[in-house]
């Protein structure tokens, strides 16, 4: 029964779309596609690329994993803040399913040719699995709906899959937790799927939310455990200690 109410909110919104344009959420200005105008969108861009950098005591076997010691190398899209943290939160923890074609129509918009360019160093293009007991809930999957569409149509050599990870065990929301609590939280919640070999590839996760990073460490030491050559993320809206 709730999907086909969600079909009727969708085709509602198509229909209202229709009847009356487009327009900007923050300053009212018309709009063909997206959530909010180009202007207002400059506000929320971040686009920026975090370096990989492994620390020494990592390396040297005395510290556990942060973000920066797995990861090649993360893109971040937008700012968490603001309209689009608002309409984030609500697709997330109040599952609107119809934000979601706007929110998708931003991922595209906050990936620019060149940053296209940047997506064709990867073998495998896949995102962070959300839990069945949450797709249940929610009804949809968050970093698919935003990056799936999107990433699957891509020309050139990397392959798009949405069954490279799983999850195998549930989490608790990491947000109230320290860097510590939600290593602990995640730690085994993913598993390779059967039978996906990445050994040797440069693997591209996808995610919805960057804020420690320690979910996509935690995927990212799955699949090096498992041979992957490389793994890099790419969040569509980052927490605001990595705006500078
Ligand atoms: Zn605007």
């Amino acid at each position: 029964m709730q999907s086909i109410w969600r079909e009727i909110a969708y085709y509602g919104r198509v229909l209202k779309e229709l009847v009356f344009p487009r327009r900007c959420v923050v300053c009212g200005y018309g709009i063909e596609a997206g959530y909010v105008c180009e202007h207002c969108r400059r506000n929320y861009l971040l686009q920026r690329v975090l370096k990989g950098e492994p620390r020494e005591e990592y390396l040297a076997g005395q510290a556990e994993p942060v973000a920066l010691d797995v990861l090649d190398s993360v893109l971040l899209l937008y700012k968490y803040d603001g309209v689009l943290k608002d309409a984030l939160h609500r697709c997330k923890f109040a599952a609107e399913a119809d934000l979601l074609p706007f929110l998708r129509e931003e991922a595209e918009a906050g990936l620019p040719s060149a940053k296209l360019r940047w997506l064709e160093q990867f073998d495998i293009i896949t995102c962070v699995p959300t839990s069945p007991e949450r797709l249940a809930q929610r009804g949809f999957d968050v970093p698919q709906e935003l990056f799936g569409p999107l990433l699957d149509q891509r020309s050139g050599s990397s392959v798009y899959s949405d069954a490279v990870l799983e999850r195998v065990r549930h989490t608790h929301p990491l947000f109230e937790l320290g860097p510590e609590a939600r290593r602990q939280e995640l730690m085994g919640c993913f598993a390779l799927r059967a039978r996906f070999d990445v050994r040797g590839k440069h693997v591209l996760l996808c995610d919805d939310i960057y804020t420690t990073g320690s979910t996509l460490c935690e995927a990212a030491q799955v699949l090096k455990r498992a041979g992957a050559a490389k793994v890099s993320a790419l969040a569509f809206c980052a927490a605001r200690s990595h705006w500078e």
